[in-house]
């Protein structure tokens, strides 16, 4: 058995990978690179090495560097987990070479899958059924369009290397395929320095199903049921659930066979997953095989009962898997749902930052929270912006539904922006509720689950109020032992006025709208509060932890309120609410300094600029494209108007918020 393992990992997953690990009585290494020199991960494992500076290239993904720890450690095996080297056959390769135990499939059989394309061509021929398309060598403009047409728009064109919808673009009809094809080639050549692509058929409505494998060394090989991760955004995951709702027992276990045929057809060993589309007929199509542990491996495991990262520790270890496929059944349901840091309001811009607050519900029989993260942790540009996943469990999937909105809830993040309304917004979607899934469910549904700005309600009002005035009474009261009179009515922070009721009026923005609540002090440190909607009474006071302990006429209202200069989010169960305080002055400078001014929204590299100086635009024109975090972004002209400049050409760097074309509004 594996006695010390190497996590080749940061975030949530080299967590997760310890967690068994030390349950099982290994010890563990970690690798860092210095933008995580204070990260989780590290703290978790029993040593830690410096690998590299942040940029993965030079660290997380630096093979030779990892093997080299590796051996200098001690570590007799190497957990890979998701991402980074964790398919990459060369890295296998080199852990076999150097003695040291790669916890995941022989290299060969991360080779046979490692292109969509080859992967395609070889299953293709072992009977798996393939969506129709073309996956061939000649990578032309000419053939490749050839092929789109004889195939029938519309296509998808898909990166043979990608992953995570990186590469991916629809074409709907023959005139947008040469600019796909391009903004395609780009995309994967930035994220996978590979640009072959493959077309296939768009499948118009259907459901991606993938099935567990787990084959040992002696020739097992068994499938864990199925996933579904139907709820998508840009062809990425975001909620996933097993098992399928709806599916019947026959397409199961032929899913299930076909992904234990495709494994066996490549000699597979340990944990892997076959992705399959489903389509509304009943037919599956095979799309890829992925060679590691999925992101969403944990709804598996609490239906199956199984720890997937143990049985790959075993399987690795030359374990034989001691259960028949008849011996496994699926336990209730479990719904994963991925909280990323990122901006939906902003075409869900990956938000870079500080987690200021940080607040994730606590782990049980029920709920189980993934993460590497914690409050004060930086959310940076180098590496992927998940935050955390939420998983649930319970007997069926209603109730498992209703156990993720609450979980979704209780959750509050502050510091950057996150799609945490968004997933609230899924998990309460009467669409989600009635399993009506497919992998445009986030299209169909987008007007619904698109944050809109919700006006604040009263009670966000009040309680963003109580929060703003017990705040500044503790800060009084902490400052009036330093004075000479303790007593003096001076530091009373309650608006006490001799012989008459004293009064405030605090202001606030709340998207856009300005609304003040009127304060009445009383005697007895009580509020009144007049607000848009009525008057009530309050009392507030802020509790040991934080917590504001609030009363609206009477009755108790768990909140907190987190302050930020001008900035409140008001976290209640109902979910989080931001406003600011007005401050005139302070306004006037941010309009000045915001300007019409196009800026960078994150560090990044302009990979094309569409426009030329002078040219005038309409609202909507794309005029530069940028790359961040391995994904383009599209700057569009705000309104119509001129391009008075162009501060950068193709293939630059730009820091964030510098000026990325001048511009005037007409
Ligand atoms: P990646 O490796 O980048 O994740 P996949 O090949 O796994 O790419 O596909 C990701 C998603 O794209 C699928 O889950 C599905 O939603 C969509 N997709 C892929 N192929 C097709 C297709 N032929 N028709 C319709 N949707 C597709």
């Amino acid at each position: 058995m594996v006695a010390k393992l190497l996590i080749a990992n940061r975030g949530e997953i080299a967590c997760r990978v310890m967690r068994t690990a030390r349950r099982m009585g290994l010890r563990t290494v970690a690798v860092y690179s210095e933008a995580d020199a204070r990260a989780m991960h590290v703290q978790a494992a029993d040593e830690a090495y410096l690998i590299g500076p942040p940029p993965a290239a030079e660290s997380y993904l630096n093979g030779a560097r990892i093997i080299e720890v590796a051996r200098r450690a001690g570590a007799d095996a190497v957990h890979p987990g998701y991402g980074f080297l964790s398919e990459n056959a060369g890295f296998a390769a080199a852990c076999a070479e150097a003695g040291i135990t790669f916890v995941g499939p022989p290299p060969t059989a991360i080779e046979a899958m490692g292109g969509k394309s080859a992967a395609k061509a070889l299953l293709g021929a072992a009977g798996v059924p393939l969506v129709p398309g073309y996956h061939g060598d000649d990578q032309s403009d000419g053939r490749l369009f050839a092929e789109a047409e004889a195939i029938g728009f519309p296509v998808l064109i898909k990166a043979s290397a990608g992953g995570g919808g990186k590469g991916m673009r629809v074409v709907e009809t023959a005139a947008g395929f040469d600019e796909q094809l391009a903004g395609a080639r780009r995309e994967a050549t930035a994220a996978f320095g590979d640009a072959t692509m493959l077309v296939e058929k768009y499948l118009a409505r259907p459901r991606h199903v993938e099935i567990q494998v787990l084959a040992d060394a002696h020739g097992t090989c068994l499938h864990l049921f199925e996933r579904d991760c139907s709820i998508q955004r840009r062809h990425q995951k975001v909620v996933e659930e097993a098992p399928a709702p709806g599916l019947d027992h026959a397409t199961r276990r032929a899913m299930g066979e076909a992904a234990v045929a495709a494994a066996n057809a490549i000699g597979y060993v340990n944990a892997g997953t076959c992705e399959f589309l489903l389509d509304e007929d009943g037919a599956f199509y095979f799309m890829e095989m992925n060679t590691r542990l999925q992101v969403e491996h944990a709804v598996t495991e609490y239906i199956s009962g199984l720890d997937l990262v143990e049985w790959q520790l075993r399987i690795a270890s030359g374990e034989r898997l001691p259960f028949a496929q008849d011996q496994l059944a699926v336990d209730g349901h479990a719904i994963e749902a991925r909280l990323y840091a990122e901006d939906p309001a902003r075409s869900f811009l990956p938000s870079t930052g500080v987690l200021r607050h940080l607040s994730l519900p606590a782990d049980s029989l029920h709920m189980r929270v993934d993460t590497g993260v914690r409050r004060g942790d930086a959310i940076s540009i180098h590496y992927d912006p998940m935050i955390a996943k939420l998983v649930v469990w319970d007997r069926d999937r209603p109730a498992a539904v209703a156990r993720l909105r609450r979980a979704l809830e209780e959750s509050h993040i502050l510091g950057v922006a996150s799609n945490l309304d968004f997933l609230s917004a899924i998990a309460r979607h009467p669409a989600f509720a009635a399993a009506d899934l497919d992998t445009r469910f986030i299209d169909r549904h987008a007007a619904d689950l698109l944050p809109r700005a919700q006006p604040a309600s009263d009670e966000t009002l009040a309680l963003a109020t109580l929060g703003v005035l017990a705040e500044r009474r503790r800060r009084s009261a902490e400052r009036a032992p330093q004075s000479g009179d303790p007593y003096s009515p001076w530091h009373l922070a309650n608006g006490w006025r001799l012989n008459d009721e004293a009064q405030e009026h605090l202001t606030f923005r709340d998207a856009g709208e300005r609304i003040t609540v009127v304060v009445h002090y009383r005697r007895d440190s009580s509020y009144r509060l007049d607000l848009p909607g009525g008057t009530v009474s309050a009392t507030a006071e802020i509790g040991e932890d934080g917590r504001l302990d609030a009363a609206l006429d009477g009755v108790r209202r768990p909140a907190a309120v987190v302050r930020h200069g001008l900035e409140l989010a008001v976290l209640t169960h109902g979910g989080t609410h931001r406003l600011s305080l007005v401050d005139p002055v302070a306004e006037a400078e941010a309009v000045e300094a915001a300007g019409g001014r196009l800026t960078a929204p994150m560090p990044g590299k302009v990979v094309g600029v569409l426009v030329e100086a002078g040219q005038a635009v309409e609202k909507g024109t794309p005029m530069i494209v940028l790359e961040a975090m391995k994904m383009e972004h599209t700057v569009v002209a705000p309104t119509d108007g001129t391009v008075t400049g162009l501060p950068f050409t193709a293939g630059e760097q730009v820091e964030e918020g510098v000026e990325l074309i001048g511009f005037q509004p007409a």
